[in-house]
Protein backbone atom coordinates (compact mmCIF):
# COMPACT_ATOMS: atom_id res chain seq x y z
CA UNK A 1 0.00 0.00 0.00
CA UNK A 2 1.23 3.43 0.85
CA UNK A 3 3.85 2.17 3.33
CA UNK A 4 6.54 3.81 1.04
CA UNK A 5 5.64 7.07 0.76
CA UNK A 6 6.99 8.85 4.11
CA UNK A 7 5.10 11.92 4.85
CA UNK A 8 7.54 15.22 4.80
CA UNK A 9 9.92 14.47 8.01
CA UNK A 10 10.54 17.16 10.18
CA UNK A 11 13.96 17.98 10.24
CA UNK A 12 16.81 19.02 13.07
CA UNK A 13 15.73 22.49 12.97
CA UNK A 14 12.19 21.97 13.12
CA UNK A 15 12.23 19.45 15.60
CA UNK A 16 13.93 22.53 17.80
CA UNK A 17 11.52 24.89 17.22
CA UNK A 18 8.59 22.77 18.40
CA UNK A 19 10.47 21.49 21.36
CA UNK A 20 8.92 24.06 24.09
CA UNK A 21 5.70 22.73 22.38
CA UNK A 22 6.44 19.10 22.25
CA UNK A 23 7.19 19.34 26.08
CA UNK A 24 4.69 21.17 27.06
CA UNK A 25 2.09 18.79 25.38
CA UNK A 26 0.40 21.05 23.18
CA UNK A 27 1.97 20.01 19.47
CA UNK A 28 -1.45 17.96 17.43
CA UNK A 29 -1.18 14.25 17.46
CA UNK A 30 -0.06 14.55 13.99
CA UNK A 31 3.03 16.84 14.85
CA UNK A 32 4.11 14.56 17.81
CA UNK A 33 4.15 11.75 15.87
CA UNK A 34 6.40 13.38 13.49
CA UNK A 35 8.56 14.63 16.16
CA UNK A 36 8.63 11.42 17.63
CA UNK A 37 9.53 9.76 14.12
CA UNK A 38 12.39 11.93 14.07
CA UNK A 39 13.60 10.83 17.44
CA UNK A 40 13.42 7.74 16.31
CA UNK A 41 16.11 8.19 13.84
CA UNK A 42 18.05 10.99 15.58
CA UNK A 43 19.97 10.10 18.42
CA UNK A 44 21.49 13.82 18.64
CA UNK A 45 17.75 15.00 19.00
CA UNK A 46 16.72 12.97 21.20
CA UNK A 47 19.67 14.25 23.61
CA UNK A 48 18.85 17.63 22.88
CA UNK A 49 15.08 17.02 23.92
CA UNK A 50 16.32 14.80 27.48
CA UNK A 51 18.89 18.27 27.82
CA UNK A 52 15.82 20.48 27.75
CA UNK A 53 13.65 18.09 29.85
CA UNK A 54 17.09 18.18 32.33
CA UNK A 55 16.93 22.18 32.20
CA UNK A 56 13.34 22.69 33.00
CA UNK A 57 13.26 20.66 35.71
CA UNK A 58 16.28 22.36 36.82
CA UNK A 59 14.29 25.82 36.76
CA UNK A 60 11.17 24.91 37.55
CA UNK A 61 9.85 26.72 34.43
CA UNK A 62 10.67 26.50 30.39
CA UNK A 63 13.62 29.02 29.74
CA UNK A 64 12.87 32.37 28.72
CA UNK A 65 12.36 31.99 24.49
CA UNK A 66 14.76 29.83 23.35
CA UNK A 67 17.38 32.10 24.47
CA UNK A 68 21.09 30.35 25.19
CA UNK A 69 23.27 31.41 27.67
CA UNK A 70 25.39 32.63 26.04
CA UNK A 71 23.04 35.02 23.75
CA UNK A 72 21.25 36.16 26.78
CA UNK A 73 24.53 37.29 28.50
CA UNK A 74 25.54 39.63 24.78
CA UNK A 75 22.27 40.79 25.26
CA UNK A 76 22.31 41.51 28.81
CA UNK A 77 25.76 43.03 28.25
CA UNK A 78 24.83 45.56 25.05
CA UNK A 79 21.32 46.56 27.06
CA UNK A 80 23.31 47.55 30.00
CA UNK A 81 25.85 49.50 27.85
CA UNK A 82 23.12 50.74 26.24
CA UNK A 83 21.76 52.47 29.85
CA UNK A 84 25.39 53.56 31.12
CA UNK A 85 25.47 55.83 28.36
CA UNK A 86 22.27 57.01 29.05
CA UNK A 87 22.35 59.70 32.04
CA UNK A 88 19.41 61.28 32.38
ZN1 LIG B 1 17.48 15.53 14.44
Amino acid sequence: MGDREIRHMITCRELVELVTDYVEGRLDTESVARFEEHLAQCPPCVGYVGQFRQTIDALGHLPPESLSPQAEQELVAAFGDWRAGRED
